[in-house]
């Protein structure tokens, strides 16, 4: 049986992956520094630790097979054949744009992912294992490509000059440049993705860490015809959405192909906030109006680019945002009104 480990198996798309890799017949263990928020994790395995430190992610790492042989034979030196087939670093301090560009989380963003990632590099090396994908961002994009909310650049030869527009961003970065040194300097197995705005059910959508999509389902579910909701900025900022099950398709075929360079995996249909706030409207059958408030806002248009994709994993994703809110939205409803009982 193929054997896998998730990183960050406590959150919103690593608790998607765990499921979706039982799917698939594999033998997982999870790891996180808590339990998924919404639902139970199928995964065999499920440790509560926390990856800053490395005595914790040496622990992960190592294979349930590699701890047995160790027992009998302490001396022995660790094989890849007894390694985990894959390895997903999905962990890392994140959060919506409240969170992230505050500017009031900027060090421990940078510090807390950073240690994750230095720690699980050499630990993938020390337990040789076969091959790890890094959830890397769109945000890592330079600034100055994406001040036009109708033309942003963000495709993946356009990261250089480097000039994002959040230290997550940098830190993102950096840690795609420290896998991809890995990768040259000792032949880590790396797959890198850049992540574009992924949402679905079970994603945070409340208390600060939530996205647009999340957020806007939860603040139409609470309005009644006609009230008031809010929205940070004139609305007139772009980008685009992925619904997580076309996300775990693109990682899955990310993982099959050889392609060891970022790739993002996002869509194409760029929309503005107002209208993503309309689509969810609609969906709803309530007619709201928007406050234009001021709040932090990143920049004004981002969306990914898939002729990379297209041309290495022969492969884009398809699904509308209309199809993913059709169902986001109820699962946030559902959540609401489950609260309130
Ligand atoms: P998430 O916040 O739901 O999941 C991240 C998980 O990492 C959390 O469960 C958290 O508890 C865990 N974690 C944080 N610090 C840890 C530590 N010290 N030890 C162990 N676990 C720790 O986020 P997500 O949306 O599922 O995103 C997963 C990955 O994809 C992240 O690396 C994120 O930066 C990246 N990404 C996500 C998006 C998106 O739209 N969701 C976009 C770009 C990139």
């Amino acid at each position: 049986m193929k054997t896998a480990l998730v990183l960050g198996a406590g959150g919103f798309i690593g608790n998607h992956l765990v499921n979706s890799l039982k799917k698939e017949g594999f033998w997982v263990r999870g790891v996180d520094l808590k339990f998924p928020e919404y639902s139970s994790s199928r995964a065999d395995n499920f440790l509560i630790s926390d990856l800053k430190k490395l005595s914790l992610v040496k622990e992960a790492l190592c294979s349930p097979k590699q701890k047995s042989l160790k027992r009998d034979s302490p001396q022995s030196k660790f094989s890849s054949k007894d390694s985990f087939d894959e390895v997903y670093q999905l962990a890392a301090d994140m959060g919506g744009a409240g969170f992230i560009f505050s500017g009031e989380n900027d060090a421990n963003i940078m510090h807390n992912s950073a240690l994750i990632n230095l720690n699980v590099c050499k630990m993938a090396i020390k337990y040789k294992a076969k091959k790890i994908f890094y959830a890397s961002s769109a945000c890592i994009y330079p600034q100055q490509n994406q001040m036009d909310p109708k033309n942003p650049n963000c495709s993946e030869d356009s990261a250089y000059p480097a000039n994002p527009d959040s230290e997550y961003g940098w830190e993102k970065l950096f840690s795609e440049r420290m896998f991809i040194a890995f990768h040259r300097n000792y032949g880590l197995n790396i797959r890198i993705a850049r992540f574009h705005n992924i949402f679905g059910p079970e994603g945070s959508y409340a208390g600060g860490r939530e996205k647009a999509p999340a957020a806007f389902c939860r603040k139409v579910a609470l309005a009644n015809n006609g009230d008031e909701i809010e929205m940070w900025g004139d609305g007139e900022q772009t980008r685009s959405f992925l619904f997580i099950d076309e996300c775990l398709r693109g990682i899955r075929k990310l993982m099959d192909s050889a392609y060891t360079f970022p790739l993002n995996i996002g869509s194409e249909e760029m929309v503005s906030i107002n209208t993503l706030a309309k689509i969810t409207m609609k969906l709803a059958n309530k007619n709201l109006k928007i406050n234009h408030i001021s709040g932090p806002l990143g920049v004004k248009g981002r969306k990914s680019d898939n002729n990379l994709i297209k041309e290495k994993l022969n492969w884009e994703p398809s699904y509308s945002l209309k199809k993913g809110l059709e169902k986001t939205y109820p699962w946030v409803l559902n959540q609401i009104n489950k609260s309130k009982k």
